[in-house]
């Protein structure tokens, strides 16, 4: 199982960070022991003195396809959740400075945490909007119409280097907002209006 990340993918948030906006998807993956399920707490890391929450659309691959044709691609996934793609931003600046991956600022062990899926249907028609919530206050908003690069073009994107695979996770890329967390922070995920995703930090 693969878990790709998407960065850059919403305009605010790209200028939060400074960082340009790219003409192709910003793409870079987790293992799967980045996992964090079942709203277990979040444990702040020894490497680092500054994690970020990125609160982000997950979708789910639903069938095997290579080279995905964009008039296919929403086929390839029916199912999305909420997953926040924590980052030490400390590390990830060091990194990015000297060129270097982004993988131990981003793909650490649990630094992925993520709802349970529901399907894209159920959730009904118009923008799919969600937001993440630290200690009761909405910090991060946002709905995939606001995406530079929407699901199905991901998809077709991704499929030109990688064969997708049923159960491979796309992190969708964060809305602007993004912050750091302390030990002791809840942050709660709603996927339109509804809480899915709960994370005590520790
Ligand atoms: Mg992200």
């Amino acid at each position: 199982m693969k878990i790709f990340c998407i960065g850059r993918n919403y305009s605010e948030h790209i200028l939060e960070l400074k960082n340009e906006t790219p003409d192709e998807p910003v793409v870079f993956m987790k293992p799967p022991s980045a996992l964090l399920v079942q709203n277990k707490p979040f444990y702040i890391p020894e490497f680092t003195n500054e994690v970020h929450h990125e609160i982000e659309l997950v979708i789910k691959i639903c069938k095997n396809g290579k080279l995905i044709q964009p008039q296919f691609a929403s086929r390839y996934f029916k199912e999305i959740a909420l997953g926040i793609d924590f980052t030490a931003r400390d590390l990830q600046s060091k990194l990015k400075k000297k060129g270097l991956p982004w993988e131990l600022a981003k793909a650490f062990d649990k630094s992925a945490p993520i709802s349970e899926f529901v399907t894209v249907k159920s959730l009904g028609k118009g923008p799919i909007d969600f937001r993440l919530e630290k200690n009761g206050r909405t910090v991060q908003s946002g709905d995939h119409s606001q995406m530079i690069h929407s699901f199905s073009q991901l998809i077709v994107f991704i499929s030109k280097f990688f064969t997708l695979q049923m159960g491979d996770l796309i992190y969708t890329g964060t809305p602007a907002g993004v912050g750091p967390v302390k030990v002791g922070d809840q942050l709660e995920g709603f996927l339109k209006e509804k809480s899915m995703l709960n994370c005590e930090i520790k």
